[in-house]
């Protein structure tokens, strides 16, 4: 990712990240903000401008360090070194404030973070698993800062338990060689390549995440399989039959061996049909009024026997061409 523009936090540039992006991004207009969670300028801009802010880059300091509990596939949700991404899925969860939080935001102290990270990990009396990547794309994330592979051996060395992450992007090629005493966990998401085309705007194809997701598990890490989100637009059924059958015909044996598999089905909202409506207006429309119903506070799911025929589906499916890998929980 290049971006065209930088707005920064000036207290970012004390740290060592901080020098060094305003180093490689010296040919970009770099502009001065009071604090990177709300920047006025970018919080007055149309939606329709949504794309070209995703170009930019705000880099940061970051203040909060709470972990939030989760029973998912991790202890805990960590705020980590980035929010936002420059990809632009039509249903990204991070878009959930207008223009505040969609596009990316890096925090350049990663130290005090890795520090509270392995200081929990050691004080527990068993070994936690942390999610790092819920509030962004750390592969993609990596190409800018290299913080993913400065992660991975920083806790593979000095912490307990594990870290994980998902990924739409298939750049792994610096993790491969690293020493991470298998205490990362990847999990690579994917879609039916024409979801990726429409709705996964920005993401790498299909067949590029799932050579990523093979050479992951050849490196020896663990590794998971997202099914997410499912998107139940017109012809589901044949869309997700041909990924499942892909995945069954190019995921190496190995991968089959150590995966395990997480369902999420779309949900989808008022901010993004607003933004969505104007920033791209030709794209595919994700919210059928048929198919979905409020979930609250402007939210949308899936109507609840709609849902049950998709899981149904993906459950025979996954069972009749990839065996027996563990789907760990449906959401
Ligand atoms: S890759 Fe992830 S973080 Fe980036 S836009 Fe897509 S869903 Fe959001």
């Amino acid at each position: 990712m290049k971006p065209d523009m930088i707005f920064y936090e000036p207290a970012a540039l004390n740290y060592a990240l901080g020098k060094e992006l305003r180093e490689k991004f010296s040919d970009v207009p770099w502009t001065p903000v009071e604090n990177h969670n709300n920047i006025g300028e970018l919080r007055a801009r149309p939606n329709r401008d949504f794309s070209k802010m995703k170009r930019h880059l705000i880099i940061g300091v970051r203040k909060s360090l709470r972990y939030t509990p989760n029973r998912k596939v991790s202890d805990f949700l960590v705020p980590y070194t980035s929010s936002g991404c420059s990809a632009m899925c039509l249903y990204c969860y991070l878009v959930c404030n207008y223009n505040k939080c969609a596009y990316m935001r890096l925090f350049v102290n990663r130290e005090q973070m890795m520090d509270r990270l392995i200081k929990t990990a050691r004080q527990s009396d068993r070994e936690l698993t942390f999610e790092i990547g819920s509030n962004s794309d750390l592969v993609l994330e990596n190409t800018v800062t290299g913080n993913l592979a400065w992660t991975v051996e920083r806790f593979a060395e000095a912490g307990r338990g594990f870290i994980t992450f998902p990924t739409k992007f298939h750049m792994v090629e610096p993790l491969l060689g690293l020493a991470h005493r298998k205490r990362v966990i990847f999990r690579m998401s994917v879609n039916p390549e024409e979801i990726i085309r429409k709705v996964e705007l920005g993401t790498s194809p299909l067949g590029a995440r799932i050579k990523a997701l093979n050479l992951m598990c050849d490196a020896g890490y663990r590794a998971g399989l997202l099914i997410a989100p499912v998107v139940m637009g017109e012809n589901w059924r044949a869309l997700y039959d041909r990924l499942i059958t892909r995945l069954a015909d190019e995921l190496s044996p190995k991968a089959k061996e150590e995966l395990f598999i997480e369902i999420i089905f779309m949900t989808y909202s008022y901010v993004h049909r607003a933004i969505n409506s104007e920033a791209f207006p030709n794209a595919v429309r994700l919210y059928d009024r048929s198919l979905m119903t409020g979930r609250g506070r402007g939210k949308y799911c899936y109507r609840n026997e709609t849902r049950a025929e998709g899981e149904r589906f993906l459950r025979e499916q996954l069972s009749e061409k990839l065996g027996n890998i563990p789907i760990v929980y449906v959401v």
